[in-house]
Order: C-alpha cells, then sequence, then structure tokens
C-alpha cells in the first residue's frame, strides 16, 4: 500500500494549465507541488476524488503484479485539458 503512494500521476496547473509530476502520496498528504512556471499547488483532493483515489489504490493493489498501470485523478478545482 505504501508504495502505491508513490504512484505517478499528472496534475494540472490551475493557475497556467501546466502539467506537474506529483504522486498519489501527494495527493493524499494534501503536499504541496511547483509547477513548471513556478506556481505553488497544494494538491488538495475533492471529497470524492480522494474516494476514487482508494478506490483506484484498491484496484492498483490488484494490478500491480499484472504490469504498468496508468490512471489519472482530478484534484485540481479547474481542470485545463
Ligand atoms: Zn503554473
Amino acid at each position: 500500500m505504501s508504495e502505491l503512494l508513490n504512484t505517478p500521476i499528472s496534475v494540472t496547473c490551475p493557475r497556467c494549465g501546466e502539467k506537474v509530476e506529483a504522486t498519489l502520496g501527494d495527493v493524499q498528504g494534501e503536499h504541496r507541488v511547483t509547477c513548471p512556471n513556478g506556481h505553488a499547488i497544494k494538491l488538495k483532493p475533492k471529497n470524492d476524488s480522494l474516494k476514487k483515489v482508494e478506490k483506484a489504490l484498491e484496484g492498483l493493489e490488484r494490478a500491480v503484479g499484472e504490469g504498468h498501470v496508468h490512471f489519472k485523478v482530478n484534484v485540481t478545482q479547474r481542470e485545463r485539458e
């Protein structure tokens, strides 16, 4: 479980839209990351998205033995794709 918190995710900076690398552990711990343009982003999951993370982690635990897993969670107020 703790190793799964190192799973990399992609976060979109709410100010400039740059992609920022973070981990699930950063999201769950509400850590700060810095985007390539220097904006500090506090990772604060929405209530439902934290539940999705937990569900995804459960799924990951089962999937880990099967190979590489990609998934993405919404952690910012605004999504800019
Ligand atoms: Zn930014």
